[in-house]
Protein backbone atom coordinates (compact mmCIF):
# COMPACT_ATOMS: atom_id res chain seq x y z
CA UNK A 1 0.00 0.00 0.00
CA UNK A 2 1.42 3.18 -0.86
CA UNK A 3 1.59 5.70 1.79
CA UNK A 4 -1.18 8.50 1.94
CA UNK A 5 0.29 11.72 0.14
CA UNK A 6 0.39 14.48 3.04
CA UNK A 7 1.32 17.30 1.15
CA UNK A 8 -1.72 18.58 1.07
CA UNK A 9 -2.32 18.95 4.60
CA UNK A 10 1.36 20.38 4.52
CA UNK A 11 -0.58 23.41 1.93
CA UNK A 12 -2.96 24.05 4.30
CA UNK A 13 -1.32 24.34 7.42
CA UNK A 14 1.69 26.43 5.48
CA UNK A 15 -0.82 28.73 4.50
CA UNK A 16 -2.91 29.24 7.63
CA UNK A 17 -3.69 33.00 8.97
CA UNK A 18 -5.16 31.49 12.07
CA UNK A 19 -5.49 27.96 13.50
CA UNK A 20 -8.10 25.91 15.21
CA UNK A 21 -7.64 22.32 16.20
CA UNK A 22 -10.31 20.18 17.83
CA UNK A 23 -9.83 17.35 19.38
CA UNK A 24 -12.81 14.12 19.62
CA UNK A 25 -15.08 14.05 22.57
CA UNK A 26 -13.94 11.62 25.29
CA UNK A 27 -10.13 12.64 24.17
CA UNK A 28 -7.31 9.91 24.61
CA UNK A 29 -3.60 10.85 24.41
CA UNK A 30 -3.79 10.57 20.48
CA UNK A 31 -5.80 13.21 20.02
CA UNK A 32 -4.77 15.54 22.43
CA UNK A 33 -1.09 14.45 21.81
CA UNK A 34 -1.65 15.22 18.13
CA UNK A 35 -3.64 18.45 18.43
CA UNK A 36 -0.80 20.29 21.19
CA UNK A 37 2.06 19.01 19.14
CA UNK A 38 0.50 20.81 15.68
CA UNK A 39 -0.36 23.64 17.86
CA UNK A 40 3.13 23.87 19.31
CA UNK A 41 4.26 23.98 15.51
CA UNK A 42 1.85 26.88 14.72
CA UNK A 43 3.12 28.78 17.68
CA UNK A 44 6.54 28.50 16.64
CA UNK A 45 5.98 30.01 13.96
CA UNK A 46 3.86 32.50 14.82
CA UNK A 47 0.28 31.53 13.81
CA UNK A 48 -2.42 32.04 16.54
CA UNK A 49 -4.02 28.51 17.30
CA UNK A 50 -6.37 27.28 20.14
CA UNK A 51 -6.65 23.62 20.83
CA UNK A 52 -9.90 22.22 22.41
CA UNK A 53 -12.59 19.03 22.43
CA UNK A 54 -16.06 19.64 23.54
CA UNK A 55 -16.56 17.07 26.50
CA UNK A 56 -15.53 16.24 29.34
CA UNK A 57 -15.12 20.10 30.70
CA UNK A 58 -11.30 18.66 32.11
CA UNK A 59 -8.91 17.05 30.44
CA UNK A 60 -7.87 13.40 31.98
CA UNK A 61 -5.96 13.84 34.59
CA UNK A 62 -3.39 11.39 32.94
CA UNK A 63 -2.72 13.77 30.32
CA UNK A 64 -2.43 17.30 32.13
CA UNK A 65 1.27 16.99 32.24
CA UNK A 66 1.69 17.23 28.27
CA UNK A 67 3.58 20.04 27.11
CA UNK A 68 1.43 23.00 25.39
CA UNK A 69 -1.82 22.35 27.58
CA UNK A 70 -1.41 25.96 27.95
CA UNK A 71 -3.12 26.17 24.59
CA UNK A 72 -5.68 24.44 25.34
CA UNK A 73 -9.26 26.48 25.66
CA UNK A 74 -12.46 25.31 27.17
CA UNK A 75 -14.96 24.85 24.00
CA UNK A 76 -17.27 28.67 24.54
CA UNK A 77 -13.99 30.64 23.58
CA UNK A 78 -13.28 28.36 20.60
CA UNK A 79 -13.82 31.30 17.92
CA UNK A 80 -17.03 30.88 15.85
CA UNK A 81 -14.99 31.89 12.73
CA UNK A 82 -11.10 31.17 11.75
CA UNK A 83 -8.91 30.39 8.90
CA UNK A 84 -7.95 26.60 9.21
CA UNK A 85 -9.69 24.32 11.22
CA UNK A 86 -8.13 20.94 11.76
CA UNK A 87 -9.86 17.69 13.12
CA UNK A 88 -7.41 15.31 14.66
CA UNK A 89 -8.06 11.36 15.25
CA UNK A 90 -11.91 11.94 14.13
CA UNK A 91 -13.57 9.45 12.11
CA UNK A 92 -16.14 11.67 12.01
CA UNK A 93 -18.05 15.18 12.52
CA UNK A 94 -19.98 14.09 15.20
CA UNK A 95 -16.41 13.32 17.04
CA UNK A 96 -16.39 16.29 18.06
CA UNK A 97 -19.52 16.67 19.54
CA UNK A 98 -21.08 20.37 20.27
CA UNK A 99 -18.11 21.90 18.64
CA UNK A 100 -19.06 20.58 15.41
CA UNK A 101 -20.85 23.70 14.54
CA UNK A 102 -16.88 25.33 14.21
CA UNK A 103 -16.65 23.42 10.72
CA UNK A 104 -18.53 25.98 9.10
CA UNK A 105 -17.02 29.17 10.07
CA UNK A 106 -13.89 27.63 9.19
CA UNK A 107 -12.50 29.15 5.38
CA UNK A 108 -10.90 25.43 5.18
CA UNK A 109 -11.52 22.25 7.23
CA UNK A 110 -8.25 20.09 7.38
CA UNK A 111 -9.33 16.52 8.47
CA UNK A 112 -5.97 14.15 9.91
CA UNK A 113 -6.93 11.00 10.84
CA UNK A 114 -5.79 7.43 10.36
CA UNK A 115 -9.50 5.52 11.27
CA UNK A 116 -10.65 2.97 8.70
CA UNK A 117 -14.40 4.42 8.72
CA UNK A 118 -13.46 7.83 8.23
CA UNK A 119 -16.26 9.78 6.58
CA UNK A 120 -13.99 12.61 4.98
CA UNK A 121 -15.57 15.51 6.34
CA UNK A 122 -13.02 17.99 5.18
CA UNK A 123 -11.99 20.09 2.67
CA UNK A 124 -8.57 18.16 2.77
CA UNK A 125 -8.89 15.12 4.40
CA UNK A 126 -5.42 13.62 5.29
CA UNK A 127 -6.50 10.14 6.67
CA UNK A 128 -3.91 7.22 6.43
CA UNK A 129 -5.42 4.56 7.82
CA UNK A 130 -2.21 2.29 7.58
CA UNK A 131 -0.92 4.22 10.56
CA UNK A 132 -0.98 3.48 13.72
CA UNK A 133 -1.51 6.68 15.55
CA UNK A 134 -2.77 10.02 14.08
CA UNK A 135 0.22 11.24 16.14
CA UNK A 136 2.28 8.98 13.12
CA UNK A 137 0.73 11.09 10.64
CA UNK A 138 1.25 14.08 12.65
CA UNK A 139 4.78 12.91 12.32
CA UNK A 140 5.21 13.04 8.63
CA UNK A 141 3.41 15.80 8.13
CA UNK A 142 6.03 17.79 9.92
CA UNK A 143 9.01 16.44 8.38
CA UNK A 144 7.23 16.80 4.90
CA UNK A 145 6.92 20.44 6.00
CA UNK A 146 10.36 20.92 7.26
CA UNK A 147 9.38 21.51 10.64
CA UNK A 148 11.51 20.01 13.33
CA UNK A 149 10.12 17.80 16.10
CA UNK A 150 11.64 18.96 19.26
CA UNK A 151 11.49 17.47 23.29
CA UNK A 152 8.16 18.92 23.70
CA UNK A 153 6.80 18.51 20.39
CA UNK A 154 8.41 14.68 20.63
CA UNK A 155 6.65 14.06 24.00
CA UNK A 156 3.19 14.90 22.51
CA UNK A 157 3.91 12.67 19.81
CA UNK A 158 5.30 9.58 22.17
CA UNK A 159 1.89 10.07 23.92
CA UNK A 160 -0.23 9.10 20.87
CA UNK A 161 2.27 6.41 19.47
CA UNK A 162 2.52 4.93 22.85
CA UNK A 163 -1.36 4.77 23.55
CA UNK A 164 -2.78 3.97 20.00
CA UNK A 165 0.02 0.93 20.12
CA UNK A 166 -1.17 -0.47 23.33
CA UNK A 167 2.88 0.03 24.83
CA UNK A 168 4.02 -1.07 21.30
CA UNK A 169 1.96 -3.72 20.96
CA UNK A 170 -0.25 -3.13 17.80
CA UNK A 171 2.88 -1.64 15.89
CA UNK A 172 3.56 -1.38 12.12
CA UNK A 173 6.88 -0.96 10.03
CA UNK A 174 8.11 2.06 11.17
CA UNK A 175 6.27 2.61 14.17
CA UNK A 176 9.68 1.55 16.22
CA UNK A 177 11.36 4.13 13.67
CA UNK A 178 9.55 6.76 15.26
CA UNK A 179 9.60 5.80 18.54
CA UNK A 180 13.64 5.94 18.40
CA UNK A 181 13.11 9.30 16.70
CA UNK A 182 10.98 10.60 19.69
CA UNK A 183 13.05 9.15 22.16
CA UNK A 184 16.43 10.51 20.50
CA UNK A 185 15.18 14.19 21.53
CA UNK A 186 15.66 13.29 25.17
CA UNK A 187 12.06 12.55 26.39
CA UNK A 188 11.20 10.39 29.64
CA UNK A 189 9.59 7.43 27.50
CA UNK A 190 8.83 5.30 30.71
CA UNK A 191 7.08 7.87 32.82
CA UNK A 192 5.10 9.44 30.09
CA UNK A 193 3.71 5.42 29.44
CA UNK A 194 3.20 5.16 33.07
CA UNK A 195 1.39 8.49 33.52
CA UNK A 196 -0.58 8.25 30.83
CA UNK A 197 -1.41 3.72 31.12
CA UNK A 198 0.18 2.05 33.93
CA UNK A 199 -0.79 4.40 36.87
CA UNK A 200 -4.51 3.89 38.96
CA UNK A 201 -6.22 5.07 42.06
CA UNK A 202 -6.58 2.18 44.88
CA UNK A 203 -10.16 2.37 44.02
CA UNK A 204 -9.31 0.97 40.17
CA UNK A 205 -9.04 -2.60 41.80
CA UNK A 206 -12.36 -2.88 43.37
CA UNK A 207 -14.27 -0.88 40.47
CA UNK A 208 -12.20 -4.21 38.04
CA UNK A 209 -13.53 -6.68 40.94
CA UNK A 210 -17.17 -5.84 40.14
CA UNK A 211 -17.30 -5.27 37.04
CA UNK A 212 -15.37 -8.36 35.61
CA UNK A 213 -17.57 -10.24 37.60
CA UNK A 214 -20.41 -9.29 35.23
CA UNK A 215 -18.40 -10.99 32.59
CA UNK A 216 -20.41 -13.08 29.84
CA UNK A 217 -18.92 -15.42 27.21
CA UNK A 218 -21.11 -16.22 23.78
CA UNK A 219 -18.79 -18.68 22.51
CA UNK A 220 -20.90 -19.14 19.49
CA UNK A 221 -21.51 -15.28 18.43
CA UNK A 222 -19.65 -13.58 15.73
CA UNK A 223 -20.31 -17.07 13.39
CA UNK A 224 -18.23 -19.25 15.57
CA UNK A 225 -15.43 -16.27 16.79
CA UNK A 226 -16.99 -15.67 20.13
CA UNK A 227 -18.10 -12.71 22.27
CA UNK A 228 -16.94 -11.99 25.53
CA UNK A 229 -18.50 -8.76 27.14
CA UNK A 230 -18.61 -6.98 30.31
CA UNK A 231 -21.00 -4.66 32.11
CA UNK A 232 -19.73 -0.83 33.50
CA UNK A 233 -22.39 0.47 35.44
CA UNK A 234 -22.88 4.30 36.47
CA UNK A 235 -22.39 3.17 40.25
CA UNK A 236 -19.01 1.32 39.27
CA UNK A 237 -17.81 5.06 38.27
CA UNK A 238 -18.17 6.76 41.21
CA UNK A 239 -14.73 6.91 42.75
CA UNK A 240 -12.67 6.32 39.44
CA UNK A 241 -11.50 8.28 36.31
CA UNK A 242 -12.19 8.19 32.58
CA UNK A 243 -8.94 6.09 32.38
CA UNK A 244 -10.15 3.32 35.01
CA UNK A 245 -13.31 2.60 32.58
CA UNK A 246 -11.10 2.62 29.58
CA UNK A 247 -9.04 0.40 31.18
CA UNK A 248 -11.34 -2.52 31.11
CA UNK A 249 -11.33 -3.69 27.22
CA UNK A 250 -7.87 -4.09 27.47
CA UNK A 251 -8.47 -6.97 30.43
CA UNK A 252 -11.45 -8.53 28.42
CA UNK A 253 -10.28 -8.75 25.31
CA UNK A 254 -7.18 -11.13 26.28
CA UNK A 255 -10.02 -14.15 26.70
CA UNK A 256 -8.76 -17.01 24.34
CA UNK A 257 -12.26 -18.35 23.31
CA UNK A 258 -13.74 -15.04 21.79
CA UNK A 259 -11.96 -12.80 19.35
CA UNK A 260 -14.46 -10.22 19.87
CA UNK A 261 -14.66 -8.47 23.40
CA UNK A 262 -17.28 -5.51 24.56
CA UNK A 263 -17.19 -2.95 26.77
CA UNK A 264 -20.72 -1.47 28.10
CA UNK A 265 -20.06 1.58 29.92
CA UNK A 266 -23.27 3.64 31.15
CA UNK A 267 -22.84 7.31 31.37
CA UNK A 268 -22.38 9.00 34.19
CA UNK A 269 -25.40 11.64 33.74
CA UNK A 270 -27.93 9.85 31.54
CA UNK A 271 -29.30 6.22 33.13
CA UNK A 272 -29.09 3.44 30.52
CA UNK A 273 -27.28 5.45 27.92
CA UNK A 274 -23.92 3.85 26.76
CA UNK A 275 -20.62 4.06 24.82
CA UNK A 276 -19.71 0.57 23.43
CA UNK A 277 -15.64 -0.55 23.10
CA UNK A 278 -15.09 -3.55 20.41
CA UNK A 279 -12.02 -5.09 20.10
CA UNK A 280 -11.37 -8.36 17.76
CA UNK A 281 -8.03 -9.59 16.38
CA UNK A 282 -6.21 -11.62 13.53
CA UNK A 283 -6.83 -15.27 13.42
CA UNK A 284 -3.96 -17.06 14.46
CA UNK A 285 -3.29 -18.68 10.95
CA UNK A 286 -3.22 -14.77 10.03
CA UNK A 287 -6.17 -14.48 8.11
CA UNK A 288 -8.36 -11.35 9.08
CA UNK A 289 -10.46 -11.16 11.83
CA UNK A 290 -14.11 -9.75 12.59
CA UNK A 291 -13.91 -6.12 11.33
CA UNK A 292 -15.17 -4.71 14.84
CA UNK A 293 -15.06 -1.16 12.36
CA UNK A 294 -17.89 -2.31 10.28
CA UNK A 295 -20.14 -3.55 13.20
CA UNK A 296 -19.23 -0.31 15.20
CA UNK A 297 -20.43 1.91 12.02
CA UNK A 298 -23.58 -0.55 11.47
CA UNK A 299 -24.88 0.73 15.01
CA UNK A 300 -23.77 4.40 14.02
CA UNK A 301 -19.99 4.83 15.41
CA UNK A 302 -17.12 3.36 13.71
CA UNK A 303 -13.41 3.16 14.28
CA UNK A 304 -10.53 0.62 13.08
CA UNK A 305 -10.88 -2.77 11.90
CA UNK A 306 -9.47 -4.50 15.54
CA UNK A 307 -10.36 -1.42 17.16
CA UNK A 308 -13.87 0.30 17.29
CA UNK A 309 -16.90 1.71 19.26
CA UNK A 310 -20.79 3.13 19.08
CA UNK A 311 -22.95 4.98 21.56
CA UNK A 312 -26.84 3.61 22.13
CA UNK A 313 -29.26 3.66 25.09
CA UNK A 314 -31.98 0.59 26.83
CA UNK A 315 -31.40 -1.97 28.79
CA UNK A 316 -28.34 -4.35 28.54
CA UNK A 317 -30.15 -7.57 27.17
CA UNK A 318 -31.35 -4.96 24.07
CA UNK A 319 -27.68 -3.71 24.04
CA UNK A 320 -26.22 -7.58 23.77
CA UNK A 321 -29.01 -8.30 21.38
CA UNK A 322 -28.18 -5.94 18.90
CA UNK A 323 -24.97 -6.52 19.27
CA UNK A 324 -24.84 -10.25 18.47
CA UNK A 325 -27.34 -9.66 15.52
CA UNK A 326 -24.89 -7.51 14.17
CA UNK A 327 -22.10 -9.47 15.00
CA UNK A 328 -23.99 -12.78 13.06
CA UNK A 329 -23.98 -10.83 9.24
CA UNK A 330 -20.68 -12.19 8.04
MN1 LIG B 1 -5.86 7.41 17.26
Amino acid sequence: MTPVDVTPAVEVLEAAKSVTILCHIQPDADTVGSGLALAQVLRRRGVPVVVSFAEPAELPVSMRSLPGTELLVSPDRVPREVDVLVSVDCGAAGRLGALRDRLTGATTTLVIDHHRSNTRFGDVDVVDEAAESTAGVIARILDAWGEPIDRDIAHCLYAGLVTDTGSFKWVRAGSHALAERLLATGIDGATITRTLMDTHPFAWLPMLSRVLASAQLIPDAANGAGLVYAVVRREDTEAVRSEEVESVIDLIRTTAEAQVAAVFKESRVEPEHWTVSLRSHANDDGTPGVDVSRVGAALGGGGHRYAAGYSTAGPVSDLVANLLRELAHP
